[in-house]
């Protein structure tokens, strides 16, 4: 699913796409990191030296902190996705303030890579997805004051919907992606049916045309 343009424009502040120069994709995987199928998902980028930007739920941060120093030590981006994966339209501004940062804790807690204090050095703890896209403009304020940037997206892959078909979400991005795109999809059980299917053609027909696949900084 593509968002619309008057869509980006109501909230120009928030990221919806990255820099388009030469041919740029930009994956994004929310909702990790789980050892079911993050490590997966980083084999898969790996065998195109594609770098990617992983949303992480602070709680799983705190349950799997190995793999999430595996996001890190192959060189991806990391975000911050909540502790608790919280909806913004449900929860007070405060609450949702402080579930964001105490997942900004545990990700600077659990982000010592032994051996490798550069890439250490090179993380930003700015990078904010809200879960299911929802926030509030007082929450969107109160986050970008601090100096988070809000990170939105093109194209939503709709992977963790099991009404669609895993060849459906893969067209959905095939058709849809441009250079500049910020694609989403979850590093989670509940889309790993489809992301198995869809993640390998991604990588595999956009490199063929020439693509790159970043992280966002
Ligand atoms: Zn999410």
């Amino acid at each position: 699913m593509k968002t619309p343009k008057l869509v980006k424009q109501l909230f120009p502040r928030r990221l919806w796409d990255g820099p388009a120069e030469g041919k740029r994709l930009y994956l994004t995987f929310d909702d990790g990191p789980i050892p079911e199928v993050t490590p997966w998902v980083l084999e898969e980028l790996k065998r195109y030296d594609a770098k990617a930007t992983f949303f992480c739920i602070g709680d799983n941060i705190a349950k799997h902190p190995e793999v999430y120093q595996k996001v890190i030590s192959d060189g991806h981006s990391v975000g911050n996705h909540t502790f608790n994966h919280l909806n913004g339209w449900k929860t007070p501004v405060q609450e949702y303030f402080q579930n964001t940062e105490k997942c900004r804790k545990v990700m600077e807690q659990h982000s010592i890579v032994t051996g490798k204090p550069s890439e250490e050095k090179a993380l930003k703890y700015n990078l904010f997805r809200p879960p299911y896209g929802r926030i509030k403009s007082r929450q969107a304020r109160a986050l970008e004051k601090l100096g988070y940037k809000i990170v939105m997206w093109d194209i939503i892959s709709m992977d963790y919907d099991s009404i669609i078909s895993a060849e459906n979400c893969y067209r959905k991005v095939a058709d849809n992606a441009k250079s500049g795109s910020i694609i989403v999809f979850h590093d989670s059980l509940k889309a790993e049916k489809n992301l198995r299917y869809a993640l390998p053609k991604i990588l595999k027909h956009f490199s063929r045309e020439g693509y790159s696949f970043n992280k966002l900084k």
